[in-house]
Parts: C-alpha cells; sequence; structure tokens
C-alpha cells in the first residue's frame, strides 16, 4: 500500500527512508511515560498524535489570529478567512481535486458521512433502491444509511468478505443492479486493515448507474485520497487519524453532485438571501457549511497535511510496511494468538485475538506496562459477528512507531500469557 494510488504495491526498497527518531521528536506526546513506563502508542487507528507544527499553529492562531471568518471587514477576519480558505486549497491537494469548493469542512467522516446520507440521499434515493455497503463497514457507514432507508424506504445489500477480510468481488459485483443508487465503502478497515480496491469498485458501481462514497478515515494517514486516480464521487477523512485537531475533517464530493443535492443544515454563510417567505442559497462551498466552523481545526488540519507531505507518502508507506511486516512474524511466535484481517497487501493495523484471554484483559495488561492498544468491537459490530468473535485485539501503527516498540508490544504480551494462565 504505497503512494497515490490503492493499487499500487511493492514499491518499499524504492522509497526515501524515513528518519523515525527525526519524525518521533516532532510529536512532544511520544516522551511522556504510562504507569512509569515509556509510552508505546499503538492505538493510531483510534487517533493519532499530534506534531508540534500543527499544536503551534492552533496555539499562534488563538494567541494571536483568532477572528470570526467571511463576515468581517477588519484585518484579523479577513486573515483569518484568508487561513481558513488557504487550508481549503490543502486538503483540495490532498485529494487531487480539480476544485476548491469540491471541499466540504466538516466535524469528521461521521458528518461527512451524514451530510450525503440526509443531502445526496433526499434528492437521489427513493423507495425500493438501494444501497450497497460491505460487511467491514464501521457504524458511522451503516447508521447514516439505515436512518436514510427507513425514511425513504430504500434497503441496504451488504457484500460480504472471505476469511482473510478481503472484499469478495464477484459477489459484490452480482449485487449491483438498476436499484443500486449508491456504494458506499471503507478505503481502509480499521479493523481488519483491508485495502479495498476502490478503483475497480468505482467502474463497476460506475458501470451499473450507481455513485461512489468513499469512507477514507484510515486511508488518509497511510496513502493520498487522490480521488482523480480512484474515480469516486465522494471520499470523506478525519482530521485527528492525520496528525490534526479532533473535531475537523472533510468531505470531496464531485461539483455537479454537490450542485445537484439540497443543502443540509440551514443557517449563517450559508444562504444568499433570506426572507420569511423563501430562501435563497449560497454556492459552494459555503452552501453546506452552515454557522461558525471550526476555523482553528481547518487550519490546523491544513498544516498537519504540510507535514504529512513534507515526509511523503512513499516513506511513510514503506515505514509502515515494514513494521507490520516485522509485527506479523512477532506475534506469530506468541502462543495461542490468532490475527483477525490477513487480506493480502493490507495496512498497518493488527488485529487479534488470544485462546482463552479476553482482548480487555489483554488491554489492560499491556497499559500496565506502558503500551496503549484498543479493544473492543472498533464499531464494527456486524464485521465482529462475521468474524465469530465478540472483540479483539488492536495495534496500529503509525509513521512515528519504532521496530523497538513493537519488541516491547510483544514482551508485554508474554506477561499477558504469564497472567493469565
Ligand atoms: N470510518 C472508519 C473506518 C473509522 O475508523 C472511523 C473512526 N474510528 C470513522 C469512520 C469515524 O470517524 P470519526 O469518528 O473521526 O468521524
Amino acid at each position: 500500500m504505497v503512494g497515490t494510488r490503492e493499487d499500487v504495491r511493492g514499491t518499499a526498497g524504492a522509497a526515501p527512508a524515513l528518519d523515525v527518531e527525526r519524525v518521533r521528536a516532532d510529536f512532544p506526546l511520544l516522551a511522556r511515560t504510562v504507569r512509569g513506563k515509556p509510552l508505546v502508542y499503538l492505538d493510531n487507528a483510534a487517533t493519532t498524535q499530534k506534531p508540534r507544527v500543527v499544536i503551534e499553529t492552533l496555539l499562534r492562531y488563538y494567541e494571536y489570529g483568532n477572528a470570526n471568518i467571511h463576515r468581517g471587514v477588519h484585518l484579523l477576519s479577513q486573515t483569518a478567512t484568508e487561513q481558513y480558505e488557504r487550508a481549503r486549497r490543502t486538503v483540495q491537494r490532498l485529494f487531487n481535486a480539480e476544485r476548491p469548493h469540491e471541499v466540504i469542512f466538516t466535524r469528521g467522516t461521521t458528518e461527512a458521512i451524514n451530510l450525503v446520507a440526509a443531502s445526496f440521499g433526499r434528492r437521489f434515493v427513493g423507495a425500493g433502491d438501494e444501497i450497497v455497503l460491505t460487511e467491514m463497514e464501521h457504524h458511522s457507514n451503516i447508521v447514516p444509511w439505515q436512518m436514510l432507508c427507513e425514511q425513504v424506504g430504500a434497503r441496504i445489500r451488504v457484500a460480504p468478505i472471505d476469511d482473510r477480510g478481503a472484499l469478495q468481488m464477484d459477489a459484490f459485483e452480482v449485487l449491483l443492479n438498476e436499484r443500486t443508487r449508491l456504494v458506499s465503502v471503507v478505503h481502509v478497515s480499521n479493523a481488519l486493515g483491508t485495502v479495498n480496491p476502490i478503483a475497480r469498485i468505482c467502474e463497476l458501481a460506475h458501470a451499473a448507474g450507481a455513485k461512489v462514497m468513499v469512507d477514507g478515515a484510515q486511508a488518509a494517514p497511510h496513502l493520498q485520497p487522490d480521488v482523480r486516480a480512484l474515480g469516486c464521487d465522494f471520499y470523506a477523512l478525519s482530521g485527528h487519524k492525520l496528525f490534526g485537531p479532533t473535531g475537523i475533517g472533510a468531505l470531496w464530493g464531485r461539483e455537479e453532485l454537490l450542485d445537484a443535492m439540497p443543502p443540509w443544515q440551514g443557517g449563517g454563510d450559508m444562504i444568499e438571501q433570506v426572507t420569511f417567505e423563501r430562501t435563497t442559497y449560497n454556492t459552494l462551498p459555503a452552501k453546506f457549511e452552515a454557522g461558525t466552523p471550526h476555523i482553528a481545526g481547518a487550519i490546523g488540519l491544513g498544516t498537519a497535511i504540510e507535514f504529512v507531505e513534507s515526509i511523503g507518502y512513499p516513506a511513510i508507506a514503506a515505514h509502515e510496511q515494514d513494521l507490520i511486516a516485522f509485527a506479523t512474524t512477532a506475534i506469530g511466535e506468541v502462543p495461542g494468538v490468532r490475527i483477525t484481517g490477513t487480506a493480502p497487501g493490507k495496512a498497518s493495523v493488527l488485529s487479534f485475538v488470544m485462546q482463552d484471554v479476553h482482548p480487555h484483559d489483554i488491554g489492560t495488561i499491556l497499559d500496565s506496562e506502558g503500551v496503549a492498544i484498543r479493544t473492543g468491537h472498533h464499531c464494527c459490530q456486524p464485521l465482529m459477528r462475521r468474524l465469530g468473535v465478540p472483540a479483539t485485539a488492536r495495534a496500529s501503527f503509525a509513521l512515528y512507531n519504532t521496530r523497538a516498540e513493537v519488541d516491547a508490544f510483544i514482551r508485554a504480551l508474554g506477561k499477558v500469557r504469564e497472567v493469565m494462565s
């Protein structure tokens, strides 16, 4: 999983090396201890730590630049507006999108999907229509579609995965038909690490006349969400998984679709003219950004993207692929461990179960060793049912993790065995 396309792999040898100690020095939190031990932070799929440049951007904004945007003639408002719109262009560059106004700032992936479900759904999905999801979706890519289906009388079809956690493309294809309005699919699974073949999914869905929404929450930290290469119609990401602030994310949508969709939330900024009889709406992107947005967050997200760009996706992907390969081999030597999610080319997510040990016990014992992982259903209850487990333990690696941290994690798993036997 390398570079600008999800189907380009195996250039690890050619990628520029990442100086992990230098990268770590940019993340102040990584220097802290937890329970008297050096922190080993392996919960990156839940949220990533923030580099100093992002923290300083937020600080500088509030100490020096804070003002509301778009409505002020004074200098502070103008500068804040420029910074906010510059951040939009940075997100546009990340998406390789054609136009900045195709980028809508949202609270995150969840809000972006809800926006599309409510707005695209209201205009384009009706009774008897179908929305295709997959078995590996996060709840935020299931529930908004269920809510829409309840309102309009549409129904959800679910594409199955195989035992490795890869999407069964034949079965997916069979689900597509003239009633399919939308395919909404995760790019990188948070619970399995599976990287879905989005470009192929888009080809098939478009041939059936359906649009494609991509949940990119887990993808953007590892590979460039190049919407032109992928060929999708909507793409959602969360800033906090991409070394940026919480409470900010982005939706990219094709201009012609966003233009054809009704506004979602009503309020300030999204209007052109308001009378008590009738309101006319603003153009993109303001039409979908009602109210005062998370200005500092958007600017901080822009800085986070610049930080990622300064390292480069090929170097990040090569480093993470090394870590996941190293961790997969090492965990294979821990007795009673089974990895859940072994799809070829998967991202740096290591989900596993341990015989006779509940994942929560694994998480608690690891925490006592300073190792932070996640345990539970990972907001993927239908997937857990498919895997036949109530929960898994999950270590997820980011650009600042090291092989030494993988060793510490494996040593801590040895302690779990000792304590629980
Ligand atoms: N989809 C996936 C695959 C995720 O991992 C997450 C976050 N766990 C989300 C959607 C939701 O993202 P957020 O909570 O940032 O809106």
